[in-house]
């Protein structure tokens, strides 16, 4: 442990937290970043293209910073969900491809799209058609569309039987340029590997149906992080990669073939420390109650910042490189530790609630457990009231966003 003096020079020289200023905050290592993009890039035939996803902004690592990194580390395209979020990487300069994932419908959304250069997702005939005569309207130039078919997930696009129908639509519309077909896989992280095999079989006849009626193919895609991670035969000429780019595996068997590092730590500050007398109730609703006299540690964080409610009494944190229990119900703003184990730990020391501590590590896989969920809406869990601090740990350079 150290002093207090020692801790303080630690804790209280870090700038790019702003000291005592920053109660709690987001740290964004970017050197994780582009080593998982190489990673995965490292498993793709030369010919296939990566697509960062980086939709709901970036998986909560803020879409900006993560799609330059990932460009620049050797992404190829960006995959959003929604056109704003496309716009904000617009006007932050980025001008690779970027793929909308989501739905969109109106001859003003269409309008956003075409004046962004955006890449709709095209997935019903109605609004292949309110597009189409959008362009002709206004523009009269022509849009680069992806047209998705559903072959089992039973979310955006005609069914599989009806893709040659859609397409031969769509390419029959002016304006719209066929850039990609594509669907989207239900059960790729699963070890049994029935569903996505018939998943891809129905791709597969969905486009060679296509080819039969002699329209040439554009790019096809149909991998996530999971289907990427399975095999090469799944990869067509892009995959789509959101969680896999972001540290973490989606599914454990799935961990051996790449070395992936967690891009994402959350941290908060120690904010009064003190002993509480045995038999004393900590928090909200006091569901927990103190059995002996012990160290009790306020941090500044809590549910409103994207700490689940749920983890309370059920969580651990890390000072120092130690696991430490959580105390009592999460508060909107801040919870409780029980601190015992390190009595001298200081205000203003650093807490780490995912993320690692020297030999430690906490990891939405294991917040994703205890609360019965996945790790993806842990990791888009997290609110904006968290400043996002870039790092890379390999430098050890910081700078806030
Ligand atoms: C979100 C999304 C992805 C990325 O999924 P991961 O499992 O996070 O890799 C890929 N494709 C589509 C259509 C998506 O919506």
């Amino acid at each position: 442990m150290l002093s207090q003096e020692q801790s303080e020079k630690t804790v209280f020289s870090n700038d790019v937290v702003g000291g005592l200023r920053q109660r709690a905050w987001v740290e964004i290592n970017l050197g994780a970043l582009a080593h998982n993009v190489r990673q995965l890039k490292g498993l793709l035939a030369a010919k296939t293209a990566l697509m960062a996803v980086v939709k709901a902004d970036a998986y909560g690592h803020g879409a900006v910073t993560v799609a330059r990194t990932a460009l620049s580390a050797g992404a190829n395209w960006l995959g959003v969900a929604t056109i704003p979020e496309g716009i904000e990487l617009r006007q932050a300069g980025i001008d690779a491809p970027i793929l909308i994932l989501g739905a969109t419908h109106t001859p003003e959304q269409l309008k956003a799209i075409a004046h962004w250069q955006l890449q709709p997702t095209l997935c019903d005939p109605k609004q292949a058609l309110v597009f189409s005569e959008t362009l002709a309207a206004t523009t009269g130039g022509n849009l680069p569309v992806h047209v998705k078919l559903d072959t089992g997930m039973s979310r955006l696009g005609p069914l599989w039987e009806q893709a040659t129908e859609f397409v031969q639509l769509v390419h029959s519309l002016p304006h719209l340029q066929i850039a990609s077909i594509y669907s989207h896989l239900a059960t790729a992280e699963n070890p049994d590997r029935r569903i996505m095999q018939q998943q891809q079989q129905r791709f597969e006849t969905a486009i060679a149906q296509v080819q039969a009626a002699s329209m040439s193919l554009p790019l096809l895609h149909l991998a996530n992080s999971a289907a990427t991670l399975t095999s090469p035969d799944l990869h067509y000429d892009l995959v789509r990669v959101g969680l896999a780019m972001y540290g973490l595996y989606p599914a454990a068997h799935l961990s051996s073939s790449v070395q992936l590092k967690p891009v994402l730590q959350v941290k908060a500050r120690i904010t009064q420390v003190k002993t509480i007398p045995p038999n004393t109730g900590v928090s909200y609703g006091h569901h927990f109650v103190s059995d002996r006299e012990l160290r009790l540690a306020v941090v500044g964080i809590g549910y409103a910042d994207g700490v689940p409610r749920n983890l309370s009494n059920r969580m651990e944190a890390l000072i120092c490189g130690r696991r430490i229990p959580q105390i009592g119900a999460i508060t909107m703003d801040q919870l409780m530790l029980d601190v015992t184990a390190i009595p001298d730990v200081a205000v203003g020391e650093v807490v780490t609630l995912l993320g690692q501590e020297g030999k430690e590590q906490i990891t939405a896989d294991d917040w994703a457990a205890v609360l019965k969920t996945i790790s993806w809406e842990i990791l888009c869990g997290f609110k904006h009231r968290l400043p996002r601090v870039a790092v890379n740990r390999e430098q050890g350079a910081g700078s806030r966003e």
